[in-house]
């Protein structure tokens, strides 16, 4: 995506992402309510606060090609388990007690913290295009850190792991 595209498109997802916070936000519930145990072994107290998730039968995905970003079609109609914007992530129903989705799209909160919206939706867009979903960067860190969650007994700090992989990439 050319920097002259993303300085179009980035108000109209930008707009877009607060207008279906913004609808959703009464439906938002706080992760303690959630009652997962192993969360809170990885992620610092106030990230997991003033986090929020939204239980949806279907997860919001931004209008892309009617922006006329075409390209990006098969990821807009992708049926995902969950995706985060901001402080805030979507949950598909059916995936709502698997803690490691939890765990993921958390991992995409920091990430959006750490870059900053702007950053945020560049990088992911520039990785969607020259990688695909599951290889982007953003999500590769993220399935990552999933996979060391599913996988090993022993908690470490996601922050801490995040930031460093994020930093690489955004200098
Ligand atoms: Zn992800």
């Amino acid at each position: 995506m050319t920097e002259q595209e993303f300085r179009v498109v980035y108000p109209l997802i930008a707009g877009w992402i607060e207008k279906t916070l913004a609808e959703h936000a009464p439906a938002a519930k706080p992760l303690a309510s959630l009652g997962f145990s192993r969360l809170q072994d990885y992620y610092d107290a106030p990230l997991l606060a003033s986090s929020k998730a939204v239980v949806v039968s279907r997860v919001p995905m931004p209008p892309l090609s009617a922006m006329g970003l075409d390209r990006f079609s098969d990821f807009e109609q992708m049926d995902a388990g969950g995706i985060t914007y901001l402080d805030t992530y979507f949950v598909r129903a059916d995936h709502v007690r698997d803690e490691s989705l939890h765990f993921h799209e958390l991992v995409h909160v920091i990430q959006w913290r750490l870059l900053g919206p702007e950053k945020f939706l560049a990088l992911y867009a520039d990785g969607l295009e020259r990688f695909g979903y599951r290889k982007s960067p953003l999500e590769v860190i993220a399935f990552q850190l999933q996979h060391r969650f599913q996988r090993e007994a022993k908690p470490f700090s996601v922050e801490a792991a995040c930031q460093k992989l994020v930093e690489g990439m955004a200098a």
